[in-house]
């Protein structure tokens, strides 16, 4: 890792395989991504060529790369009320982590879950018991919680739950953080005004060392709207400012960075990245 390099990126599609999606990294000027481990809204997975990961793998070593932030299907309900509902992401959860291991030392970023009027206690144990069936010590792979804006019944949307997720898990050697600047804004943690006091904040209640992953979204709706709509890079409540202060902060030098911003395409994107890439430089070098 170097501390110089802001790693920056955006979801990118899977159709063309890993070398594909390296190829489209390559393209936007990106050097870190996400992809969905399989469709967003759930189902199957497709096989894995062993040829196509190292034909990725060769692109993040030769370009440098910082890790990968894969995303699991966000529809998966580990603390869902229906016990169907918990099985089918506990099988999707087992699986992405065992083809995670094709690409050995990444991330695997979870939503914790919606609690779904069972309360956050029953969520937070539903969470862990899925958590402790499916981390296995050998796994190179660690399991990032992203932080949640907190709309329904969504666990995560405070520092504490997390931790105490966290706290819950057997092998939590194996899990971290991602931090979300769209989700937090909506769940009430000022980005804008108070970035020291999150991460002072973060620090005592989950360890700055558990965050692992940003993922660098403006936000539709203001300071605590518990809403999570995500708006482009500097169209939103959070600001241009604010993101650059959060990218090139000294205790998040390194982390892989992933736009989750609503562009149309791949262009959209690289205007994005290029765009911080050149307001973070004077802060980094
Ligand atoms: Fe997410
Ligand atoms: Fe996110
Ligand atoms: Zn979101």
């Amino acid at each position: 890792m170097n501390e110089k390099q802001i790693y920056i990126g955006c979801h990118l599609s899977t159709t063309g395989g890993f070398a594909g999606m390296g190829k489209d990294a390559i393209k936007i000027g990106a050097n870190t991504f996400a992809f969905f481990t399989r469709n967003p809204r759930g189902g199957g997975a497709k096989s894995i060529d062993p040829a196509d990961v190292d034909g990725l793998r060769k692109i993040m070593e030769e370009n440098n790369f910082g890790k990968l932030v894969a995303h699991a299907p966000y529809t998966l309900n580990p603390c869902s009320g229906t016990a169907k509902t918990r099985e089918f992401a506990l099988m999707a959860m087992a699986d992405d982590l065992e083809r995670m291991e094709y690409l050995p030392g990444n991330y695997y970023n979870i939503h914790p879950g919606s609690h779904v009027g069972q309360g956050t206690e029953r969520g937070i144990a539903m969470i862990c018991e899925t958590l402790n069936q499916v981390i296995t010590p050998e796994q190179s792979t660690t399991v990032l919680l992203e932080t949640m804006a907190g709309k329904g019944s969504e666990v995560g949307s405070r520092f504490e739950e997390l931790a105490e997720i966290i706290s819950g898990v057997i092998h939590n050697e194996k899990m971290g953080v991602c931090l979300d600047t769209c989700h937090i804004n909506d769940g009430g943690y000022d980005v804008v005004n108070s970035l020291e006091e999150i991460l002072e904040d973060f620090d005592r209640i989950i360890g700055l060392d558990r965050l692992k992953a940003l993922h660098i979204n403006d936000s539709k709706n203001p300071l605590g709207a518990r809403k999570d709509r995500h708006a482009c890079i500097g169209e939103g409540h959070i600001g241009t400012e604010a993101i650059v202060r959060v990218i090139t902060h000294p205790n998040l030098r390194g982390l892989p960075c992933i736009l989750e911003t609503p562009q149309d395409g791949l262009e959209g994107y690289a205007d994005e990245i290029a765009m911080l890439r050149e307001l973070a430089a004077p802060h980094i070098y």
